[in-house]
């Protein structure tokens, strides 16, 4: 009895990974990993912890009626996408925390 012994070839392609320099509150150029082609992110604002944590600490001093959604207003409490302008990818994000 011999078994028959297959030897199955893997090709490991070199992952293709994105250039994610790292993300702040202005704009970055780099490579979209989407599209592939050099881009200056446009940013987008995005409610994030901060921005809850506001709220709730907003709420817990006394402010209801509304008033504790302030930060879901306010850009500077908000995280911050950067998107690729050619295909509308959301590339890297900035977390405030
Ligand atoms: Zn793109």
């Amino acid at each position: 009895m011999s078994r028959k012994q297959e030897t199955i070839a893997i090709i490991k392609q070199p992952e293709t990974k994105p250039v994610v320099p790292g993300f702040h509150e202005w704009p970055v150029h780099t490579d979209c990993p989407h599209c592939d082609s050099s881009i200056l992110t446009t940013l987008e604002y995005r409610p994030g912890t901060l921005t809850w944590i506001m709220c709730f600490f907003l709420m817990f001093i006394g402010l209801f009626l509304g008033c504790c959604f302030i930060p879901f207003c306010l850009d500077g409490c908000k995280d911050i996408a950067h998107m690729c302008p050619n295909c509308k990818n959301e590339i890297g994000r900035y977390y405030r925390i």
